[in-house]
């Protein structure tokens, strides 16, 4: 039996596909932002194109703090994804109220701890099929500068 590698067409970060695709870039702006219901005021993680608390479908993007600290980690050290280096740390971050799973770029696993701090890192990735420049969410480990 054979099998091919798909290889997703429509990136979720398209505008023809998905309503959420402002996110993406603001994450090309520096800026890590979800979802806010206007109705009950809810965050959500991942951004959400409907409310899970009261169900309307208006929203509007709020910024998050920069900075969030490890709940929890794993380290893969073998097979990352093309373009990373191992080991790769993936951690869920927690961020004001919100916890954000993420790559932590440059991460030490000997050094990682629950609870580290780590500040949202946007990285640039391969471009899509149309040359559109493409960001992905993550993380690097340390306080911020300022
Ligand atoms: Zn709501």
């Amino acid at each position: 039996m054979s099998y091919f590698r798909a290889i997703d067409p429509f990136p979720l970060e398209s505008a023809d596909q998905n309503k959420l695709h402002e996110f993406y870039e603001y994450l090309a702006a520096d800026r890590l932002v979800t979802s806010c219901c206007r109705h009950c005021r809810r965050l959500s993680w991942p951004p959400r194109g409907f409310c899970p608390e009261c169900v309307s479908d208006e929203f509007e993007w709020v910024d998050l703090p920069h900075e969030g600290t490890v709940h929890g980690f794993s380290v893969q050290d073998t097979g990352v994804p093309a373009g990373f280096q191992a080991p790769l740390c993936f951690a869920i971050v927690k961020v004001g109220g919100l916890r954000i799973f993420g790559p932590i770029l440059g991460a030490d696993p000997a050094t990682l701890r629950v609870g580290s701090t780590v500040q949202f890192s946007p990285i640039r990735v391969a471009d899509d099929s149309k040359g559109s420049a493409r960001h992905l969410l993550a993380f690097r480990p340390g306080a911020s500068a300022t």
